[in-house]
């Protein structure tokens, strides 16, 4: 069957799509906040949000490229090869609108036998495998590809380290997307990769790369994190860094660090140049949303954090990596989450979704609020009024009513 078209720059059709996209995502109570300093006092509640959250231009530019797929074949079959990006809300919104989750086969792998040449097929933000994406050509269907233009920058990188014969260390979780679909690309030039979650991963690589050691044992620790026939004694002699674009930015850097201090211990800082490579492939959308957070962490008021986005959002969980350090801080979906005033349901770092008793504090108090960068305006204003709500604080009262009533808001939503 012949390759179907690749469309890369949406439909054109944003003008069609506003209007909906607004109402679903967008929040006159989020706008208000902006305009006065991103923060409110009602009653004995004072809420903060960082100056940096929610969505970033990958996840608006995906979004919008899926509905203008819709609204381009209302009669077609509409496909995701998955979620579009980390977020319940959203991902339940396009299949309201009737698009479709690729089936998956007994043993969990998408289906890809169930698509004809006449259907269209949308990627996510964060990409797709190499194999994937030839997987998908087979079967002749329209492909609209949204995949992030800084995720395709950090496969630029590793394309060009296998070119050059280097081994590209990813830090990133093994398990994610978008990591996957860089790896894929270090293979499909021909070269090897070896993915490393945190500095204590790095430490063992650099142990390895002063001193040798069991290669066996090597292969052991990382078995699913590095490409298929990775010699530890052979690839870990020239490598390039690179990272999943929604890491905490501190830890690749400490990470670069430890990896280019073990190639000057083992080969000389005359001969770095041949052994080690690194390009910081953070996207600037994470960077600015964990600054902005460290920057609301600098305040002394704030009392505990709400960090709002899926729970499988790799970068809100690298914001409540971070607000942890300073307050306790509570990972949500979404205002389901804010069971009550006693109890919670969220995500601790790294750990699978838990409820917990006793979280809202009585008397004054600062809440802090941030969103990774797949939740939309409208669930961060919901979580904003539940908070409230359960602080028995009248809402209806606040200075924003007077703002929103003016510009004839249609919902604080
Ligand atoms: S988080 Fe960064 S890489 Fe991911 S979609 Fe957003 S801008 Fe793109």
């Amino acid at each position: 069957m012949e390759s179907g078209p690749v469309i890369r720059k949406g439909f054109q059709l944003k003008k069609q799509v506003l209007p909906v996209l607004r109402q679903d995502y967008a929040s006159t109570l989020i706008d208000w906040f902006r305009a006065h300093d991103f923060e409110v006092q009602v009653g004995q509640t004072r809420i903060v949000l960082a100056r940096e959250f929610g969505f970033c231009y990958g996840v608006d530019r995906a979004i919008q490229y899926a509905y203008e797929t819709r609204a381009r074949f209302p009669d077609r079959r509409v496909f995701l090869t998955g979620e579009i990006i980390h977020n319940p809300f959203v991902n339940r919104r396009l299949q309201e609108s009737g698009i479709e989750f690729l089936p998956r086969t007994p043993d969990g792998r998408k289906d890809y036998t169930v698509i004809q040449s006449e259907d269209v097929v949308i990627l996510p933000a964060f990409g797709v495998s190499v194999e994937e994406m030839e997987a998908l050509q087979t079967r002749g269907c329209i492909v609209v590809d949204t995949t992030c233009g800084s995720v395709m920058n950090v496969w630029k990188s590793v394309r060009q380290y296998a070119r050059d014969g280097f081994t590209s260390v990813i830090h990133g979780k093994y398990w994610h997307e978008e990591t996957r679909a860089t790896a894929s690309q270090a293979v499909a030039a021909g070269g090897h990769y070896l993915i490393v979650l945190n500095r204590s991963e790095a430490h063992q690589v650099a142990d390895f790369i002063r001193h040798g050691g069991d290669p066996m044992a090597f292969l052991r620790a990382f078995r699913q994190a590095v490409s298929p026939g990775f010699d530890p004694t052979v690839h870990l002699v020239r490598v390039g860094l690179a990272n999943q674009t929604t890491m905490l930015m501190n830890e690749s850097l400490e990470i670069q660090e430890i990896l280019r201090q073990a190639m000057v211990d083992r080969y000389g800082t005359d001969c770095l140049a041949e052994h080690f490579r690194a390009f910081d492939t953070i996207c600037s959308a994470t960077q600015d949303r964990q600054d902005a957070v460290q920057v609301l962490l600098q305040r002394d008021d704030i009392d505990l954090m709400i960090v709002i986005g899926g729970f499988n959002s790799s970068n809100t969980g690298s914001l409540l990596h971070l607000c942890q350090q300073k307050v306790p801080s509570f990972h949500i979906e979404g205002v389901q989450d804010l069971v009550s005033a006693d109890r919670i349901r969220h995500k601790p770092y790294m750990q699978a979704p838990a409820y917990t008793n006793g979280w809202l504090p009585s008397g004054p108090l600062t809440i802090g609020l941030t969103a990774g960068a797949s939740t939309p305006n409208s669930v961060v204003a919901g979580v904003v009024l539940r908070l409230l709500d359960l602080r028995g604080e009248h809402w209806q009262d606040a200075p924003w009513m007077e703002a929103l009533q003016t510009v004839g808001a249609p919902s604080l939503g």
